[in-house]
This record gives structure tokens, C-alpha cells and sequence, in this order.
């Protein structure tokens, strides 16, 4: 386990950190900066109140095309709840992946998340011979 402060691999376990109606987290502490942290902390779930396991329900919804009002209200949440995960993960996107590829573009736009990538390729694939 990485540490999420200065990047150290030298930390261990140190108990679990309780939460509310849930399975406890694994907590660690870094033995280089001697921070404890779990094993949200850094990511963009560690500021999600709700379980993981409801962001992906949810963001799964979303991908299958249900609309932010219609899975908000399949989960029992509010809709602001949703979209504010889905910036959350486009967040987390373009921190974790590579570099997108030139002319690709992430749009978030009212109900709907798109990705777009290869827009601007070559049109013409036929242009060989003289
Ligand atoms: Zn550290």
C-alpha cells in the first residue's frame, strides 16, 4: 500500500477505521511521514459519504444509458448526488489514465456523459494510387 501524502511504500497496517453500518476499512500508517491513512484516502472515493458499492451501481446506470433523475431515484438519492459523482470519476480519469490521445475530448453535458476520441482522424482512407 502506497502512501498518499509522500508516495512512500513503507507503511503497514494499523487497525481499521470504523464507519457507520459498514465492513471497517483497513487503515495504515506510513512509517516515512507516520500519517495514517485507509484505503480511500487520496482517492476520489475517500470524499463519497455513500458505499462503493452504490457509486458503481449507479455509475453503471448511467453508462447503460438510465438518465441522472431515473437512478437517483432507483437508489434513493439526490440527483446533484449522481452528477457530482460522475464529475468525481471524469476527475479521477484524467488524473489515473494516460494522456489522452490528441483530439479526444471528455464532454459533460446536462444529462448525458460522452466521450469522444478520434475525432479529427484523416477522412479519407481511399486516397491511394496517383
Ligand atoms: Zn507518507
Amino acid at each position: 500500500m502506497q502512501c498518499p501524502y509522500c508516495q512512500s511504500e513503507s507503511t503497514s497496517k494499523r487497525g481499521f477505521s470504523p464507519r457507520r453500518h459498514q465492513e471497517p476499512l483497513q487503515r495504515y500508517i506510513c512509517k516515512s511521514c507516520q500519517r495514517l491513512f485507509n484505503e480511500r484516502t487520496g482517492t476520489p472515493l475517500a470524499y463519497i459519504h455513500k458505499s462503493a458499492d452504490q457509486v458503481e451501481r449507479v455509475l453503471k446506470m448511467r453508462s447503460e444509458g438510465m438518465g441522472v433523475r431515473a437512478a437517483a431515484r432507483v437508489e434513493g438519492i439526490a440527483h446533484a448526488t449522481v452528477s457530482l459523482w460522475e464529475q468525481r470519476l471524469v476527475q479521477m480519469e484524467s488524473e489515473w489514465s494516460p494522456p489522452a490521445p490528441e483530439g479526444s475530448e471528455v464532454t459533460v453535458e446536462g444529462d448525458e456523459l460522452y466521450t469522444r476520441v478520434g475525432e479529427n482522424r484523416p477522412a479519407s482512407k481511399a486516397s491511394a494510387g496517383p
